[in-house]
């Protein structure tokens, strides 16, 4: 084949778990060539396996074999981890040290299996820069589609410095306070490289602070450049007024009821709700500087989150799974990228098959590549896990690359024994910030 000097690859045997929601099969075998999947079923007449030189076989006997899992949250530049000695501002210190940083956070992630994430927001184009440099080859990690700054208003998450402050560089936010602010914002990032916008409502949803003309206006302009938006909105009026407006999807919508969600399934809006960060907070918040009363309103969201997600499901309501990891200490690299699937399950009465496809199938969407990731077909790219358990007896097999037996992505077997398995000796060192 002309141009083609990887060797192919061929997975036989083990069980497969394809990814699109179809029941497990014996798998005979993957071929691999390039970084896409050539087919999958029967073996090709003219792939020798004894043909060592250019097959390599992989014997998956006794072993599952799944998509790559996909994070559709998860955050690479918020400074995270932190590190005592460096200077912080809401954990970023420049832009340098923080880039290092987060290729080394996404090191950590590939490795426990997860070879594409959806980065809703960063500092600086960090997250841009990064995912260009994995996608040329300087450095291994996972397939990033990422967005730039939040676009916020006053009172929105993020917008939380001293007014005397204003907006430093450094911020995860930007403020844009009315349309042709927002427009403007949208047409900088765009310019900049990301692949979609994030807009950001309130913390937790007590109030709507980006109006439904904002909206609208940000999602015509977004779409126009041919790049997608979504949005911060734990409320249930802003999560409303998101669907209406045209986003392409919803991250969190903790308080919405079933009036908010009718709206949501009539304009097919998938939703992302993120309840891994509501959860491991209400777990270990305390140990990180999370005070009661921000912990009675993680409650509260968590809450109302449980019977959001088993009314969406109930409304045939596309689920996204994200985790929010990175976004602050206490949401590590590595660890809980898996756990949106596990809750799907126990509190959305989710199947694993089915949870395991939100996560892979239907998270492809996040990343822009719903017709080339997250299922095991032939013509698709060749992000695939091996696992030494199975998934569908227990869905938190999955969870932090414990069981874990090989991650390849694009076509490529990958190294998980890197340096970024040891944690930085500093990390976590620093008092949490709220
Ligand atoms: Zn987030």
């Amino acid at each position: 084949m002309p141009g083609h000097n990887a060797q192919t690859l061929v997975i036989q045997h083990g069980t497969l778990i394809d990814g699109s929601g179809r029941p497990a099969v014996a798998n005979e075998a993957i071929v691999i060539e390039g970084n896409r999947i050539r087919s999958v079923g029967r073996l090709p007449a003219d792939v020798r396996v004894e043909d060592q030189d250019a097959v390599h076989v992989i014997d998956a006997t006794g072993q599952w074999i799944m998509p790559g899992l996909i994070d559709g949250h998860c955050h690479l530049s918020f400074g995270m981890p932190q590190m005592g000695p460096v200077a912080s501002a809401r954990g970023t210190t420049n832009p340098g040290f923080t880039a290092l940083r987060a290729a080394r956070n996404a090191q950590q992630v590939l490795r426990s299996g997860v070879t594409s994430i959806a980065v809703p927001g960063g500092t600086w184009f960090i997250d841009v820069a990064l995912r260009d440099a994995i996608t040329v080859g300087l450095l291994e990690g996972p397939r990033i589609a990422c967005a730039g700054n939040f676009i916020v208003t006053y009172g929105s998450i993020i917008d939380n410095e001293p007014s005397w402050v204003g907006t430093p560089e450094h911020s995860i936010g930007v403020l844009a306070n009315n349309v042709d602010a927002m427009i403007t914002e949208v047409r900088r990032q765009c310019k900049n490289g990301v692949d979609f916008i994030k807009l950001a409502d309130s913390t937790w949803g007590d109030t709507q602070t980006i109006a439904p003309e904002e909206l609208a206006a940000v999602a015509q302009e977004a779409h126009r450049r041919q790049v997608r938006v979504t949005i911060h909105s734990r409320g249930a009026g802003s999560t409303r007024a998101a669907a209406e407006a045209g986003l392409d999807w919803i991250l969190h919508a903790d308080l919405a009821t079933a009036e908010e969600l009718d709206v949501v399934a009539e304009a097919g809006v998938p939703l992302m709700p993120t309840m891994t960060f509501l959860q491991h907070a209400l777990e270990v918040g305390h140990q990180f500087g999370r005070g009661p009363r921000e912990l009675d309103f993680i409650k509260r969201n968590w809450d109302s989150a449980v019977g959001m997600l088993e009314r969406a499901r109930a409304l045939g309501i596309t689920i996204l799974c994200g985790t929010d990891s990175g976004n602050s200490p206490l949401m590590p690299y590595g660890q809980l990228h898996a756990h949106e699937p596990e809750i799907l399950v126990r509190y959305g009465g989710y199947t694993p098959l089915e949870a395991i496809a939100a996560c892979t199938r239907n998270n492809a969407f996040v990343i822009g590549l719903e017709h080339e990731l997250g299922i095991l077909e032939a013509g698709r790219l060749a992000d695939i896990i091996l696992l030494d358990s199975d998934p569908l007896a227990d869905i938190r097999v999955l969870q932090g690359g414990q069981h874990l037996a090989m991650v390849i992505k694009d076509g490529r077997v990958m190294d998980l024994n890197g340096a970024a398995d040891t944690e930085p000796a500093l990390a976590f060192a620093a008092p949490a910030q709220a």
